[in-house]
């Protein structure tokens, strides 16, 4: 049976850059992935990433003719109504998720890692002591075993590996359904009218649509994510396209994808395990994104793996306990605590969105920069006393009813509630099973983006 340090399944963009960074240090590492190199990343087409995430994680920049399809700066956030404009500025790069991925392929062999493609992983194999010891896949008809150190899952939302783990082995094993994700549909459009064509990002977050570029400079991506189906994300882009003055279009063709939109497992290392990307759900509250948030995290795997390795210690749940440690530190809380704040803002109607963006408060610029950059939501002494004011001013003219502001400053508290409680994240498993009852207790004052949604609509 064949050795390696580090199994990963899945060889989209988490497992590619899990690989590169751990064959750079020289670790020999094995990535299979179900598909062959000419379906793999073809879930859908176009995906963005900032441009600074490319310096940040020094990722392979796309060519144009190949994986490059385009590049903008700028993004403006719109109310219910189409008012009130906030503008950001971020330099983003569309890319084609096809080419790049193997792009992304190749920079991983190129260090090291050896990529089995069309191997469907089995089941894991378990050691006598009951610790996982390697995996089980078939390719071309034929079952391997292979042996290694770790085994990250980072096969998407099947989590195929993670779901495959008993109860108690140390990483919940839950299934990732249809109201823990984003239903994601993507309307390729051609406008007809040239002073239309699209230079920069629209979102209107009422409605959780937007627009952005795409490839063809006379076309745009109209984009929805909702939970549930397909079907029901179509039904918010019908009221949506009912409510806003879209330019005049031509609908080339419909994607339609899924993102994770729930908590990460509490843990994501056990004995000779983690969980990673969408395996994991890592993805942005504020967008559902999670190809750089995903890296966020292997990042810091890569480091504390590597260096574990390299000292010959086991990948034990202690040993690799930093990783959840630090991840935590430096992107989990901050997630956590904006994806419980974002549920209250669910149950505003469109009249009471217009009216907060107006006065920009809740949906004010300052709340979209601190989402888009990926930080907790903080309301400090002077924004809270203008919110107060504003919501008062809401209520007395009749725009904002009592229930919305209810539900606002209740999701403010839980997003302060589930920070404080990733605040004290344990440093070692030691701890963690009196952690883990604070957090349930957190999150299911919060209830869920889904749920909030079924309320919403009566
Ligand atoms: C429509 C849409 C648009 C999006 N746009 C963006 C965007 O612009 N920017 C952004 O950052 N994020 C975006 N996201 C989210 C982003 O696509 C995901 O967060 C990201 O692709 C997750 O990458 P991953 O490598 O973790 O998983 P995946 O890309 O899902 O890859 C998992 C891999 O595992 C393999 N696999 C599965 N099962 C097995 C098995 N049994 N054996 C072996 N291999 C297996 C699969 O073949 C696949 O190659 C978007 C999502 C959707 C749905």
């Amino acid at each position: 049976m064949k050795h390696y340090d580090v199994i990963i399944v899945g060889a989209a963009t988490t497992g590619s850059y899990f690989a590169h960074q751990l064959a750079e240090q020289g670790r020999s590492v094995l990535v299979i992935d179900a598909l062959d190199p000419e379906r793999i990343g073809t879930k859908y087409d176009i995906y963005h990433v900032a441009k600074r995430d490319f310096d940040r994680f020094r990722l392979p920049l796309p060519e144009k003719e190949e994986d490059w399809a385009f590049e903008f700066t700028d993004n403006v956030n719109l109310s219910a109504f189409g008012n009130w404009p906030k503008p950001g500025h971020e330099h983003v790069i569309g890319m084609h998720m096809h080419p790049h991925t193997l792009r992304m392929n190749r920079w991983a062999q190129a260090a090291g890692a050896e990529i089995l493609y069309g191997a469907r992983f089995e089941r894991l194999e378990y050691g006598p002591d009951g610790k996982i010891r390697g995996v089980t896949y078939t390719r071309g008809g034929k079952t391997v075993t292979a042996g290694c150190g770790l085994v990250a899952d980072c096969s998407g939302i099947p989590s195929v590996v993670r779901t495959s783990l008993p109860d108690g082995y140390g990483v919940e094993n839950f299934p990732i359904g249809p109201e823990d994700m984003f239903y994601v549909n993507l309307r390729y459009v051609k406008y007809q009218d040239p002073k239309d064509y699209v230079r920069r990002n629209r979102s209107w977050p009422y409605y959780k649509t937007w627009e952005a570029p795409q490839m063809d400079p006379e076309g745009a991506i109209l984009g929805v994510g909702a939970n549930f189906s397909a079907e029901y994300a179509d039904g918010v882009f019908e009221r949506f396209e009912e409510a806003i003055d879209l330019p005049r279009y031509t609908l080339q063709y419909i994607e339609r994808g899924r993102t994770p939109y729930r908590r990460p497992p509490y843990s994501m290392v056990a004995d000779g395990f983690i969980a990673m990307g969408d395996a994991a759900c890592l993805t942005k509250p504020s967008c559902g994104e999670g190809v750089t948030s995903a890296m966020v995290q292997a990042e810091i795997a890569a480091e504390v793996v590597g260096a574990l390795l390299k000292l010959g210690k086991p990948l034990t749940r202690e040993n690799l306990w930093p990783i959840n440690r630090r991840y935590v530190e430096v992107q989990g809380r901050a997630f956590a605590s904006q994806l419980a704040t974002v549920v209250g803002a669910v149950g505003t109607s469109a009249g009471e969105n217009d009216f907060f963006f107006r006065h920009d408060v809740i949906f004010s610029a300052e709340t979209f920069r601190a989402m888009g950059e990926g930080k907790e939501l903080a309301f400090g002494p002077g924004e809270m006393a203008r919110t107060a004011a504003v919501m008062l001013l809401g209520v007395v003219t009749g725009k904002v009813r009592i229930k919305t502001i209810r539900s606002l400053l209740k999701s403010m508290g839980d997003g302060g509630a589930v920070s404080k409680v990733y605040a004290d994240y344990p440093e070692t498993p030691e701890g963690f099973d009196e952690w883990v009852k604070r957090a349930d207790a957190a999150w299911a004052a919060c209830g869920s983006m889904a749920e909030a949604a079924k309320a919403a609509e009566g």
